[in-house]
């Protein structure tokens, strides 16, 4: 047989601790809310408590800001929050009290609440075009590149990488010129990150100047311009340093050329590059298709697939067709 323990108090329910039901003992906790107010940004979903904004899991300052609009007994202290719900006008909150005579007890609360909007400085920031720096993205022969805007689509990915961490981590906007592209950042630093970006990803020189833009709370307030020149040339370019040299291979930190005038490769740093005093000779390489008719005995019979004319050259082939490269009246397999 079970014997079923009636509650002392209603009489009703089920006892559950010391005698009283769920309900019975939630009402011996003795609690009072005030009313809470809070700010949510309309353009951006962002929660502004007090005085500062939250940009990421504004449910849990929201559920802590409530907390703290319950006033209790100095017996009782929260335990924890078992769960709630954010309403237009209340927070509801299931929470576990800890009473110092009852022990744990579950109690239901509502906290009143007022929601007002406000576009937060995050997004003020934006809709006023406000930027800390901008990058100059430019090609160094300074004609307007595709190059540029494949690293304007890079630095695009990277700040939206940014932004999901940061929301100053911004681009306020970007303009498109005939010598290149000016990217608008809301954040300073950012311009440190994507200069690093660009040298691992181009073969690229920057250079960093700063200009006063005005003053805030009496300091001089900067912009900063990074100035971001990218090398536009492709293997079989030409360029001029001491001696014409064709273009190899680009990477980010290395030129690998050939001297033209004895068949030697070079190497140039960047470093050594846009300290130098390197012309551009041929941008665009001169390039021509040729059938391979025979390759034996360290020398190959090839066929210009344009012109049909036929050359002897001083090296073997295994493929059908090769490209070569062509300065002067001479031609250089890459
Ligand atoms: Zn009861
Ligand atoms: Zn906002």
């Amino acid at each position: 047989m079970v014997i079923v323990m009636k509650c002392i108090i209603c009489g009703k329910n089920e006892a559950y601790k010391s005698g009283l039901c769920r309900s019975c003992l939630a009402d011996k906790i003795h609690l009072k809310t005030e009313n809470m107010e809070l700010t949510v940004c309309p353009k951006c979903g962002a929660v502004r408590l007090g005085k500062s904004w939250h940009y990421d899991n504004a449910d849990s300052f929201i559920v802590r800001g409530a907390e703290s609009h319950i006033i209790m007994d100095k017996n009782d202290r929260i335990s924890r929050v078992k769960s709630y719900t954010i309403g237009e006008n209340q927070v509801s909150l299931d929470l576990i009290i800890d009473d110092k005579n009852l022990g744990e007890v579950e109690k239901e609360v509502s906290i009143p609440l007022k929601i007002g909007k406000e576009s937060c400085p995050v997004c003020n920031k934006v809709t006023g075009s406000y930027y800390e720096s901008v990058i100059q993205l430019r090609t160094y022969t300074t004609e307007y590149g595709k190059i540029l805007e494949e690293a304007r689509d890079s630095i695009v990915k990277f700040m939206k990488g940014l932004n999901k961490n940061d929301p100053n981590s911004f681009i306020s906007r970007i303009d498109t010129l005939k010598e290149g592209l000016d990217i608008y950042l809301g954040k300073k630093e950012d311009a440190v990150k994507i200069d690093k970006l660009m040298e691992l990803d181009y073969f690229c020189n920057i250079k960093i100047t700063k200009s006063l833009a005005g003053r805030k709370d009496s300091k001089d307030l900067f912009r900063y311009t990074h100035l971001i020149r990218i090398l536009d040339l492709v293997p079989g370019s030409i360029i001029y340093g001491g001696a014409y040299l064709m273009v190899k291979s680009i990477r980010s930190n290395t030129i690998e050329a050939i001297n033209t005038a004895n068949g030697n490769i070079v190497t140039i740093s960047s470093k050594e590059f846009f300290r130098g005093s390197y012309r551009v000779i041929l941008k665009e390489p001169d390039r021509e298709t040729f059938i391979v008719l025979s390759s034996h005995d360290g020398e190959s019979q090839l066929m210009d697939s344009r012109t049909f004319q036929i050359i002897t050259f001083k090296k073997e082939f295994t493929e059908k067709e090769i490209d070569l490269y062509r300065y002067g009246d001479k031609f250089y397999p890459l």
